[in-house]
């Protein structure tokens, strides 16, 4: 109208004061963020377009960081254990007493036998720290969550591709044409995913999404294949069985950089039976065809045989390993055919899937014209693609038959040449590393009372298992004993059945760091938690003392004796290691920090909340230095690092090394490795807490035999020298397990074991049903149960985020229409859900996003009432609910933990479930989800800080008034 000013918008007012730029950690993938403050306050994140993990994608859990800040389940001070163990009722105590506690409970336990201690930590990622601490203290003890998340995926690509999956490697996003995501939800990695997603449906590549459930990336997928659970390594058999039927291999490929050709002694029964054939210096032999005599397989100059039975000069006989490839997997029980019906996937499908693969792979002629030399000194003028490429998650590890599921479609990978070749699955640096990886788990404790090595590793044969004289296991996750000997990563899930035990003996202390192992983290929960209160004749806690450190009231802090608060992911420093899990990709090595966006104790000055809380690093290097802990204390017993941050700083794990690697050296010019340099943190923070270092053009692919990238890797320590890395299809480790348990060698299983490690160490990857499936009544039993990674949400932190639980307040367990029919349910109705270990009371609702075989439900939604101070009322804890209540954590026969045999690795996505609807009138409307527990008393939250935006809208008002 005519005389009224027009209002005077600001369509792009600034967020806040000043922004700060660090790394997300609201889930695993580790972003880099920009944190907007206003009034010193946490106003706004948003993506960080500089980073080179997420190029300033966000999504809806790292946006949401700010809840997670101020969320009331924070802890507020250290806490010491007033009520009965699992109650929730503590009183609140100051740091000196608690690290004086600390102190004088694990001193004794040092200096009469360190293993009394078990030190196990959750989704942290300060794991370069935690471990080397755990060495310093000298227990066997220590592991982190990988035995219950993915070390299948983890320990099968370290054991044949000397790298994998997971976040350790990635798609070739700029030229694969062609993508199989295997039991991928939204998960690790999650923004590259989606960025590489786009890029590919920009390009009009195709993406196949291979999972019994359609959700995250797979919703997108032009192809979705909904497997039955269990069965991917099957249908990876049946393409294996097609592609070598119509000979759509590359076979060049597989005796240039894999060991196709490395001959295999026969000789049942014999001690090298299996075993490769060997000069006299232990290097392998392959048939040479041109001389028709055994040489060198790593030399270049010769026409290796891939086929065929050879007599060598000593007369043993042998073949390559390749035709024991063949043999294995032309086999008819692997056509097509033969797995349609248990895999669930039409045969023409599975035919027409092997014809796409090869088609990518073979017939696009593709390469990229970059000069490389390999490492037996050849130049290439190209490099040639193969663009399809695979990525696999948890959905393919969870099972008991995951390591060789994982190793199958690694040989699905190799025999495409889909290996770091361009198009393929990529190596991101530090890998690959050799194959298995030099460090092997620490055993004997040396005279200062230190681990020899650090407590996780790699065993490379019967030798390095960590076994007594009677080859029982020594640790208390029973990891890398007979039962589970490639336990890369520990058993976490199997720690407090045997604490509660004193399997294989007692321990005096459980110390965890965000570990929720009394709920969600846990298999059979309620025996757990029966576990960790459970006392002995005299009334004492079978598990003596428990220390736990978490930043928020989860449902295993009621189980502490002492609660150490951690801070949040934005008050304290971190370190993203290379000596951990760093953040490279495929074109270059990364790493990057955390770093105090606020001071915590201005922060509870600002909001008029109490909180006197420690970043667990820091707390752990303190108590090391109480302890005496060599490497944590000076000759006259001060404490060493005046805090984590001093820690990442001026910490080397050898000379020159860090757990950073950019900036090094006085001056910080130096990167890799170089002495310590004082500014090295400022300098991360002055360059959006990240350093990356680009890979010469070079050294991008073929990187386990390309000169240039194995020299560059030399340099930076990621390898010892720039020999080749051969891929091993056939893996002789495995068979060197297999030689013990029949009878070979000095070091051998019980009797009780033999069979299972004869049966499961085979060299080449097989198939076996899950042992839920084998072992319980399938009619009693018929369908599959597993749970999916929400997009927004990550393990149990998310769901009490108030900004996500808008979101989602609560699971429910989702069925197939067709299923509901089946067994006479309806959309929303209240159904029983029995295993062969327990059961539970749930509402179902229709989604047509899954195999009819299968039901499934969100991840870690499901809370105990009153647990993270969420109210008493809340959905989660009232009609959510945990699959977990159903999944025993040993076998149904109860011989073993419920897990891989070869990896350890807890068999989550095994189970197998009955549905039935709910009897009419025995629930009240509205319902509620079963089973329920005593609510936690936990002191009520303050609420107040959810409510700070309209503080944030106020300051906004008053400064247009000014205005
Ligand atoms: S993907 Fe993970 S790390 Fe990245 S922004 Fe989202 S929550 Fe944060």
């Amino acid at each position: 109208m005519r005389g009224m000013r027009e209002p005077l918008l600001n369509t792009s007012p600034s967020p806040g004061d000043e922004f700060k730029t660090t790394t997300c950690y609201m889930c695993a993938c580790r972003c880099g963020i920009k944190v907007w403050l206003a009034d010193g306050k946490i106003r706004y994140i948003q993506g960080n377009p500089e980073h080179p993990v997420n190029k300033g994608v966000l999504c809806a859990k790292g946006s949401a960081g700010i809840m997670q800040h101020y969320s009331p389940a924070r802890l507020r001070k250290p806490l010491l254990r007033v009520g009965g163990r699992g109650s929730g009722e503590f009183r609140e105590i100051e740091w000196d007493e608690a690290l004086q506690l600390a102190t004088d409970w694990l001193a004794p336990i040092r200096a009469r036998n360190p293993d009394e201690l078990a030190f196990f930590t959750g989704r942290d990622q300060s794991q370069a720290l935690t471990g080397w601490w755990a060495q310093q203290f000298g227990t066997i003890n220590y592991a982190a969550h990988g035995g219950f998340c993915s070390v299948n995926m983890a320990a099968a690509g370290l054991y044949t591709l000397g790298g994998s999956f997971w976040e350790f490697g990635e798609p070739d996003w700029d030229h694969t044409q062609y993508l199989m995501l295997w039991g991928v939800a939204e998960d690790h990695d999650s923004n590259p995913i989606k960025l590489g997603l786009g890029k590919l449906k920009a390009r009009g590549a195709k993406i196949v999404a291979v999972n019994p459930v359609r959700t995250g990336y797979g919703a997108i997928a032009d192809e979705w294949i909904g497997i039955r659970p269990g069965t991917d390594g099957l249908f990876a058999f049946a393409l294996i069985h097609e592609l070598l039927r119509s000979d759509r291999i590359d076979l060049e490929y597989l005796v240039r950089y894999a060991n196709a050709h490395w001959l295999v002694l026969r000789n049942p029964g014999g001690a090298d039976d299996g075993l490769f054939a060997r000069d006299d210096d232990g290097n392998p032999l392959c048939w040479d065809r041109n001389g028709n005599r055994a040489v060198d397989a790593n030399a270049v100059d010769v026409s290796p045989a891939v086929v065929g039975e050879v007599t060598l000069d000593d007369g043993r006989t042998a073949v390559p390993a390749f035709e024991l490839v063949a043999e294995r997997y032309l086999d008819p029980q692997y056509a097509p055919d033969a797995v349609s019906a248990r895999c669930g996937i039409p045969a023409d499908t599975i035919r027409r899937i092997a014809r796409e693969l090869a088609a990518a792979a073979f017939d696009s002629k593709f390469s990229l014209p970059i000069a490389w030399t390999d490492s037996w000194g050849r130049e290439h003028d190209e490099m040639t693609g193969r663009p399809v490429a695979m990525h696999a998650m948890r959905g393919i590890s969870a099972h008991s038959n995951g390591f060789h599921t994982c190793r199958a479609l690694h040989l699905l990978q190799l025999l495409l040449g889909a290996v770091d070749t361009p198009g393929s699955f990529r190596y991101q640096p530090p890998y690959p590393k050799p194959i298995p990886p030099g460090n092997r788990p620490g055993k004997a404790r040396k005279a200062d009372g230190t681990l020899d090595a650090g407590p996780l590793g790699f065993v490379h044969g019967p030798e390095d298992l960590l076994v007594d004289a009677d080859g029982h296991p020594r640790r208390i996750d029973h990891a890398f004993s007979w039962g589970y000997p490639l336990a890369a990563h520990g058993m976490l899930q199997a720690v407090i059945r045997n604490a509660h035990a004193g399997n294989p003996t007692k321990i005096d202390t459980l110390l965890m760091f965000m570990a929720n192992m009394s709920w969600n983290s846990a298999m059979n929960t309620r025996q757990t938690m029966q576990w960790l209160t459970d006392k002995d004749a005299d009334g004492n806690y079978r598990i003596p003392r428990i220390i736990y450190s978490d930043a928020y009231a989860s449902e295993m802090v009621a189980y502490a004796d002492l609660v150490l608060p951690d801070t949040t992911y934005l008050e304290r420093f971190d370190a993203i290691s290379l000596l951990d899990r760093p953040i490279s990709d495929a074109d270059g090595v990364a790493d990057a920090i955390r770093h105090p966006l606020f001071d915590p104790a201005t922060q509870a000055e600002r909001d008029g909340s109490v909180r006197d809380v420690r970043g667990f690093q820091s707390v752990l290097l303190d108590l090391g230095a109480r302890l005496g802990l060599p490497g944590m204390v000076h000759a006259d017993g001060s404490p060493k690092y005046r805090d984590y941050a001093d820690y990442i700083v001026r910490h080397e794990r050898a000379p020159g090394v860090g757990l950073l690697a950019g900036w090094r050296g006085e001056d910080g010019t130096q990167h890799g490795k170089g002495a310590p340099n004082p500014a090295q943190l400022d300098t991360y923070i002055a360059n959006n807490g990240y350093w990356r270092e680009e890979l010469p053009e070079h050294a991008r692919y073929y990187k386990m035999a390309n000169r240039g990238y194995l020299e560059w890797a030399q340099r930076f320590g990621f390898v010892a020298d720039a020999k080749p890395i051969v891929l091993q299809l056939y893996s002789e480790t495995l068979q060197k397990f297999r030689l013990a348990a029949q009878g070979h060698g000095a070091v051998q299983p019980p009797p009780e074991h033999r069979e299972r490690v004869a049966t499961y160490f085979d060299p080449l990857p097989i198939w076996y049903e899950p042992f839920e499936g084998v072992q319980v009544d399938g009619a009693a039993f018929p369908l599959s149960a597993i749970t999916q990674r929400p997009m927004f949400m990550y393990h149990a932190w998310g769901s009490q985020n108030a900004w996500l639980r808008q979101i989602a307040t609560r699971n429910y367990l989702y069925l197939h229409p067709q299923t509901g029919a089946h067994y006479g349910i309806a959309d929303e109705d209240w159904i029983e859900v029995a295993s062969h270990h327990g059961g539970i009371r749930v509402q179902a609702k229709f989604a047509a996003n899954v195999q009819p075989d299968t039901v499934w439900s969100w991840n870690a939604i499901g809370k105990r009432k009153r647990a993270w101070t969420l109210s008493k009322d809340a959905p989660e804890s009232n009609q959510g609910f945990l699959l977990n209540h159903l999944i025993s954590d040993i076998t149904p026969r109860g011989d073993y933990a419920n897990a891989d045999p070869v990896t350890g690795q807890a068999a989550w996505f095994d189970l197998r479930v009955s549905i039935r609807k709910v009897a009419a009138g025995t629930l009240d409307a509205g319902g509620e989800s079963e089973p329920q527990f005593p609510p936690l008393a936990y002191a009520e939250a303050d609420e107040a800080p959810l409510r700070y935006g309209a503080r944030m809208r106020n300051r906004q008002h008053v400064s247009k008034a000014k205005e």
